[in-house]
Formats: C-alpha cells, structure tokens, sequence
C-alpha cells in the first residue's frame, strides 16, 4: 500500500481568501466541509484569515447528526377481511 501526502498551497486553492481578510465563522464552517470549531479555528490562523461572527448553530449538521427514529419492522396483519 502506496499512502501519498500532498502538500496544500491554501493562496492557491482559496484565491478569493487573501491573508488576514475577514470573513464569518459560519461561513468559514461551509467552506471547510462543516468541521469542528476548534479545526476551523486552527485552520483559519494558519492560513491567516481573520474570524468574525458568533458561532451559530449549523442546520446542515444538526440535520446529519441526527439518529433516525426506531421504527417496528413488525407487521400487524389482519386476521378478518376488512380489518
Ligand atoms: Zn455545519
């Protein structure tokens, strides 16, 4: 097994995002594939941006964090037509 590690240029890969801009908690959140606050944070002082906003509650992982509903695979059956 062959693992390989790539170097990241992040003035390359985010052109839009120059050193010490500003941009939103929440919107840093997006861009990072919805990571944990502490990576975000950790990833915006490396790349050197600045952090504003208040951490808001993210919809998009509320909603993949959520636990599906236990539902019976048990049947009732009808024992009389009509039922
Ligand atoms: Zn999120």
């Amino acid at each position: 097994m062959c693992i390989k590690l790539f170097l990241v240029d992040h003035d390359v890969a985010t052109p839009a995002l120059s050193k010490n801009s500003k941009i939103s908690y929440n919107e840093l959140h997006g861009k990072f594939g919805h990571a944990h606050e502490e990576c975000v944070r950790v990833m915006a002082k490396r790349i050197k941006l600045c952090v504003t906003g208040k951490v808001e509650k993210c919809e998009d992982c509320t909603i993949g964090k959520a636990k599906q509903a236990n539902i019976s695979k048990e049947v009732d059956q009808a024992s009389k037509l009509g039922e």
